[in-house]
């Protein structure tokens, strides 16, 4: 599988929005810390977006590992203030990763459920290792 079929263009506006899979996106060049993240064009609208844009992580400050920190403890079910206290960051930061990352969780359920299950076998449903 071509490792950017995980990912679609994020440009509203643009014919091949949201689409997966759909051979619109390359990587045009690679920025950030040690040059980590890759910048995604899309041939179709001519949009360039970080492959972290529609993510929790897109334009985060924290450290990848800190953020991910913060999302286990949430997903145990540790509220603000033991999350802050654990990881040691500030209770607003914790609640604004939980807001962004319901708010990627509700897109993702909604695309899901979108793709099933008259769609069975389809691309999302592989991804997430379902059987058609
Ligand atoms: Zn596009």
């Amino acid at each position: 599988m071509d490792e950017l079929s995980r990912f679609c263009c994020q440009n509203t506006r643009c014919a091949d929005y949201g689409k997966r899979g759909a051979g619109n996106l390359t990587a045009c060049m690679r920025f950030g810390k040690e040059k980590r993240l890759r910048l995604l064009y899309c041939r179709t609208c001519h949009a360039r977006f970080s492959e972290r844009k529609g993510t929790p992580l897109f334009e985060a400050r924290l450290p990848e590992a800190t953020v991910h920190s913060i999302l286990e403890h949430l997903t145990e079910g540790g509220g603000l203030r033991k999350t802050s206290r654990r990881v040691g960051v500030s209770r607003g930061t914790v609640a604004r990763y939980a807001v962004l990352a319901g708010t990627h969780a509700h897109s993702v359920h909604e695309e899901l459920v979108a793709f099933s299950p008259a769609n069975a076998g389809g691309p999302i449903r592989r991804e997430v290792g379902l059987r058609g």
